[in-house]
């Protein structure tokens, strides 16, 4: 695979290298070199097509020098992609594609469980030791945590996350894996996590073996884009020409994902980059312009970021070129009164129940739904993850999925740290 850095198209990347080093010397991400059309079969087969196979022959096409043998590649789309996708059908013209059916019930298990299975099988070449140091807001410490502690591999894994600020779900999904995987509780915000391990890769002490597994990873990046053929593919409507895909974006990752899934030639009409207030991607669509914000809290805490990381990707993708963008993308923007009201009207009109995020997705659809549109929503997150926001907003309680019960018997393990670097670091350097 041919991938080059954003700052500068001359720093270089195998896909292995990017995977291990996501961020390239020059401060950019790695993106692709190029990113040529699927060729037509393909493009007229995609309803015979299962998921691991759809993703595997995606992966063949962007990997043109075989980073990865065809057996392997196999096992691995087949491995990860057998996560069950459901396409709701709400009305004749809006469908929810239901993403969150993987082990910690979010999206994201689709992105680390790839990355997780590619890097073991890197390693399993190679024998070298590998550190996944991550901080996490929610979503992305479960899914993590729950794909490599289910690899069996040696791969050692270090999660921060903010003390009060997760739910109980995503705490316990995180904090009851196997003995591979360590969290700290910080006490602080996501910013803080954050900043820690952004000093620890500048640690020469520490940074030795040390990688990522965040959202900026293209091997998480990559598994979002096969997902969206296969959408398309099985949204049962006859006219696939006015299909607009509504997706909850904080680090616009899975929205990358979409657009570049369009440039491989998947006929979507326009995709939507759904924000919460936290809306700097939208603004930037609107305007050209990237605001400065800061991060204030809504219910839809996942997309809570004030600098979407991927943005500079999509920007790479179209040269730069806001018109094109625009051509393509369409931002909106949805408060948390206007999220209750979605999940209480959409419970109300069809019996369904969603999470704050699908709520922003279906909200952003409805502010720029034109009459022959098809709506496809991206649902991001179980409701369950999302609890006391939802039965408030539906006035019912809900029951959990035997699942999630299960998981509160389980022994939790966790570090606690103050948000001080080297307080962190201490512990750190006695625990791995
Ligand atoms: C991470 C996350 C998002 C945002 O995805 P991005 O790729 O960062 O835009 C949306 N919804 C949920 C539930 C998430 O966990």
């Amino acid at each position: 695979m041919k991938l080059i850095s954003t700052k500068n198209n001359n720093i270089l990347s195998s896909f292995k290298n990017a995977i291990f080093y996501p961020m390239p010397s020059d401060g950019g991400l790695w993106t692709f070199k190029e990113i040529k059309k699927m060729d037509d079969t393909f493009l007229k087969t995609l309803h015979k097509m299962s998921l691991p196979d759809i993703s595997y022959n995606i992966f063949k096409h962007l990997d043109n020098n075989n980073e990865i043998c065809d057996n392997d590649l196999k096992k691995i789309c087949e491995q990860t992609f057998n996560i069950p996708l459901p396409i709701k059908k709400l009305e004749n013209n809006l469908y929810v594609a239901e993403l969150f059916h993987g082990n910690t019930l979010a999206f994201k298990d689709f992105g680390a469980t790839f990355l997780a299975n590619i890097m073991n099988y890197f390693i399993n070449q190679n024998t070298q030791d590998i550190h996944i140091l991550t901080a996490t807001s929610g979503d992305t410490g479960g899914a993590v945590a729950d794909a490599f502690g289910n690899i069996n591999g040696n791969i050692k894994v270090s999660i921060l996350y903010p003390k009060n600020k997760i739910s109980k779900v995503q705490e316990y999904q995180m904090t009851t894996q196997s003995k591979n995987i360590t969290c700290y509780e910080i006490d602080g915000t996501f910013d803080h996590c954050q900043d820690i391990v952004k000093r620890a890769f500048m640690d020469n002490e520490i940074n030795n073996n040390l990688s990522s597994a965040n959202s900026i990873n293209i091997g998480r990046l990559i598994a979002q884009i096969f997902y969206y053929f296969y959408i398309y593919a099985n949204t049962p409507v006859q006219n696939k020409d006015n299909i607009v895909i509504s997706i909850p974006s904080g680090n616009v990752g899975n929205i990358t994902g979409c657009l570049i899934a369009k440039k491989l030639g998947l006929n979507i009409k326009t995709c939507i980059g759904a924000c919460n207030i936290n809306n700097t991607f939208s603004q930037y669509i609107n305007s050209g312009i990237t605001p400065v914000k800061k991060v204030i809290e809504t219910y839809s805490n996942a997309m809570d970021i004030s600098n979407p990381s991927n943005l500079e990707r999509i920007k790479h993708i179209y040269n730069n070129n806001i018109e094109q963008i625009q051509q393509d993308v369409i931002g909106t923007t949805t408060n948390d009164e206007q999220t209750v009201n979605t999940i209480k009207n959409i419970y109300e009109k069809y019996g369904y129940v969603i999470d704050p995020h699908t709520a922003v997705a279906i909200d952003g659809f409805k502010q720029i739904q034109s009459n022959n549109d098809v709506g496809i929503i991206i649902s991001t997150a179980h409701y369950c993850k999302f609890l006391n926001i939802v039965e408030k907003a539906i006035n019912q309680k809900l029951s959990l999925p035997t699942r999630v019960d299960n998981l509160f018997s389980k022994q939790t393990n966790k570090i606690s740290s103050n948000n001080d670097y080297n307080e962190w670091k201490k512990i750190f350097m006695v625990t791995v």
